[in-house]
């Protein structure tokens, strides 16, 4: 090599243009392609002690949908539908998964099938989502749907979603095309209505058309930073075949279209009504591909979202055992962080049964009462009494206290 020549082997910058240039037998390496080179050893070493300690963990490939659902008992409460929809859905995703990298012959090619949770906020759909993503050890990512444009608009391109799922997987794009990645919000870009309008619809129709080929399979080209896309930016192939789509919404109002069509059914078939109790929430366990048309989802985006499960709204009882029950329990929590201070936190029955009622009554799901036991325990964390080996949280100190803040807050809201 002549001393003009040398340049960097990895990147093609010459001496002149590098801060440094380290030269070898057969080439050399500039100062910045060290720096990567080093970064993409670490990730790689982070990733092989992972796959170590993960295999300690749990066997995926042996997991039966029982199996998927017991694990799904330990961190949800109730919503035995949706986990036994989920269970079965994810089952069958890897099953396929697994059979067309064996490369199967067989002339049955299994098609994918994504998953739309409908129910109310706090109902635990989120929460569904990434602890079935823990549980497989895959990559999960949860994006939302309102932010995403059609292109050439303000906001995001739809291979954002994506993005994220290979940030989550440190970009490893064989990993993040196994991943799981939860659409939150896919209700409020529903149609705006289904007269054609002249100004376009870039939050809504635009994006669920822009949505189909994501979900369906298709070489999406995601830039690894995100941002709109433009013609000089770097892009990432990355096939979604294999990505399992999991949609969430509330569908507010959309148990009004379902009454409907249940009322209005041909007399004929009458004794084939389901019987339900017009009062009742649980209405949403009729919800059909009719209904979501009507909402204002699009005929294809249904079509590719065939596995519909529903939550049911939590009562007073299931917030309760929200708050007690999961490995990782909300009160247990609290415990903890007063354990870290050698403080022994107790609370009495009817405490925290008063706190599911409030909880029930403010209608946030199960993040109310995030909400309440933080404003709860606030001045006891901020200040934790000293010399205390116990504290028990019992109804009075929850009235009293919750009371005097929810008057401090509507205070301050005047
Ligand atoms: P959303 O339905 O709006 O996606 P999330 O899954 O984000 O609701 O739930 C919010 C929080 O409420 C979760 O972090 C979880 O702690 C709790 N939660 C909601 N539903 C349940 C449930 N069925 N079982 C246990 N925890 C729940």
């Amino acid at each position: 090599m002549t001393n003009e020549k040398k340049s960097c082997t990895f990147c093609g910058k010459s001496k002149n243009e590098v801060n440094l240039l380290i030269e070898g037998l057969e080439g050399a390496i500039c100062d910045s392609c060290t720096q990567e080179a080093s970064k993409i050893v670490s990730v790689e070493s982070q990733k092989k002690k992972r796959g170590t300690t993960n295999s300690k963990k749990v066997n995926s490939s042996n997991l039966q949908p029982k199996d998927i659902f017991d694990h799904l008992n330990d961190y949800i409460i109730g919503q035995d539908a949706a986990k036994k929809v989920i269970s079965v859905a994810v089952y069958n995703h890897y099953k396929r998964i697994s059979q067309s990298l064996l490369g199967s012959s067989e002339d049955v090619e299994l098609e994918k099938s994504n998953i739309l949770l409908i129910g109310d906020t706090g109902t635990g759909k989120t929460l569904l989502a990434k602890t079935i993503a823990r549980l497989l050890d895959v990559p999960f990512c949860i994006a939302d749907a309102t932010v995403i444009t059609e292109a050439g608009y303000v906001g995001e391109d739809v291979e954002t979603i994506l993005t994220r799922l290979l940030q989550a997987s440190n970009y490893n794009v064989s990993a993040a095309e196994k991943g799981i990645v939860y659409i939150d919000e896919i209700d409020k870009i529903s149609r705006k209505g289904d007269s054609a309008s002249i100004t376009r619809d870039v939050s809504g129709e635009g994006v669920q058309q822009a949505l189909l080929k994501l979900l369906e399979g298709t070489i999406a080209h995601v830039p690894p930073h995100g941002g709109r896309k433009h013609p000089e930016q770097q892009v990432i192939p990355i096939d979604t075949k294999n990505i399992l789509f999991i949609c969430g919404g509330a569908f507010s109002g959309i148990d009004r279209i379902i009454r409907k069509r249940l009322d209005t059914q041909p007399i004929g078939f009458k004794s084939e009504l389901p019987t339900f109790d017009v009062n009742n929430d649980s209405v949403l366990r009729y919800v059909s591909q009719e209904d979501l048309k009507k909402f204002g989802l699009i005929p294809e985006l249904i079509g590719r979202l065939p596995l519909i499960a529903h939550l049911e709204p939590l009562n007073p009882e299931t917030l309760y055992l929200i708050m007690t029950e999961p490995k990782n329990s909300i009160v247990k929590q609290f415990q903890k962080i007063f354990e870290l201070d050698d403080i022994k936190l107790t609370f009495e029955k009817e405490a925290l049964e008063f706190i599911a009622q409030k909880a029930y009554d403010i209608n946030l799901g199960a993040r109310g009462l995030r909400s309440l036991l933080e404003n709860l325990l606030l001045d006891l964390m901020f200040d934790k009494p000293k010399d205390t080996k116990e504290i028990i949280i019992d109804l009075k100190f929850v009235t009293t206290h919750l009371q005097e803040r929810s008057s401090n807050l509507f205070k301050i809201a005047i």
